[in-house]
């Protein structure tokens, strides 16, 4: 594609810390943006030209949305795939693309992709009815895991099955709606990649990022991480196979298990980009959001290489009221999202340590 000319106007469904961050990666490259999501003081419109409130199935105010844009992407993996459909039939350019962001907000059609590109994962069964969890669970044994299918993130949608006799109130406790049981994995640490492809098929990984969870939703991620060159190589495999395989234009992450015998699992693919590249902001030249904006705009991907060892640490509720404190740390640099009710568990913003 035709690279965006500057002051070129992008715009982001999704208005979220993700979104923001974005934006300001894509207005230090003289682009303007345009944020479409369902809050009017949003983190995202907060530092955006215009922001549209609109629901994401809103076929005029999405319509209005693709006559302002050059190009069109996204934050958020919930946004329906048919609003995809509907701005490209408007004749706007659309990255990553409907079909991507189909497969990767399913969790079984997700794994079942990865599967058929040669990547592992963990054994899974599609669950529809309380029988099949209880056939799947005859299957993978105890523990295991049971997601929804969509809309999980964060550790929510999930429940460990510890019995088979939990099998009932486990499915009830996800609403009965359609589901994935997971074999555990019995990793010895997680992973991730954050890579990019442009228009052109060039593709770009970063450094891989060691994260650490806490009640299922990341902590830290500290990257690079200390993991054998061909473990880091066999990772930028996955994501360049992900990448292609998806035919995807922009920044992805993939969530990978290292399991004792060092043989790398896809746990899971976030179709933009991820809490866990969010180091690159200050350990990299070019970082995540900067990357994802260059590659739906048709850019020159962005210098990945790691210019510092970086500590990323997620601020949720109220760990963001010890801003001053922070804020005064030296080697650190302070990212704050501009929300208000730091309620437990919110992402309010996050630190990023610099290490040597
Ligand atoms: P997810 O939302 O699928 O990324 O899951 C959140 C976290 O739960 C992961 O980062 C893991 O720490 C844990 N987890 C998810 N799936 C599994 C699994 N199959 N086996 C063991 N731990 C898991």
């Amino acid at each position: 594609m035709t690279p965006l000319r500057l002051g070129a106007t992008i715009g982001i469904l999704g208005d979220g810390q993700l979104g923001r961050m974005l934006s300001q990666a894509a207005s230090r490259l003289g682009f303007k943006v345009v944020i479409f999501g369902p809050d009017k003081e949003s983190p995202a419109a907060q530092v955006s030209l215009a922001s549209k409130v609109a629901a994401y199935s809103d076929e005029a105010a999405l319509a209005r949305l693709a006559s302002t844009c050059h190009v069109i992407t996204f934050e958020f993996e919930n946004v329906p795939a048919a609003s995809l459909d509907f701005l490209v039939a408007q004749g706007t350019r659309v990255a990553p693309s409907s079909q991507a962001l189909r497969i990767t907000q399913d969790r079984v059609l997700e794994k079942s992709f990865a599967r058929e590109t040669g990547v592992a994962t963990v054994d899974f069964w599609p669950v529809d009815s309380l029988a099949d969890l209880e056939a799947a669970l005859k299957q993978s044994g105890t523990p295991a895991l049971l997601k929804t299918r969509r809309e999980g993130y964060d550790g929510k949608g999930q429940v460990w099955i510890r019995h088979a006799d939990d099998a009932a109130s486990a499915y009830e406790s996800l609403g009965g709606r359609p589901a994935i049981l997971e074999a555990r994995a019995d990793f010895t640490r997680e992973i991730s990649v954050v890579a990019a492809r442009g228009w052109d098929g060039a593709v770009k990984a970063f450094p891989i990022g060691q994260n650490h969870h806490v009640h299922g939703i990341l902590s830290t991620t500290l990257a690079p991480a200390d993991i054998p060159a061909s473990m880091a190589s066999q990772a930028h495999d996955i994501a360049r196979k992900v990448l292609e395989g998806l035919d995807f234009v922009g920044v992805l992450a993939v969530e990978l298990f290292v399991l004792p015998n060092d043989q790398l699992l896809l746990n899971e693919i976030a179709p933009r980009v991820h809490n866990s590249g969010h180091w690159t902001q200050d350990g990299c030249l070019c970082d995540q959001f900067e990357q994802h904006i260059r590659a739906v705009a048709g850019w020159p991907l962005g210098d990945t290489q790691a210019r510092f060892k970086v500590e990323m640490t997620n601020l949720l509720g109220p760990d963001i009221l010890r801003w001053p404190e922070l804020a005064a740390e030296p080697s650190a640099r302070l990212h704050v999202y501009g929300k208000d009710d730091p309620r437990p568990g919110r992402k309010m913003g996050h630190i990023n340590r610099i290490l040597d």
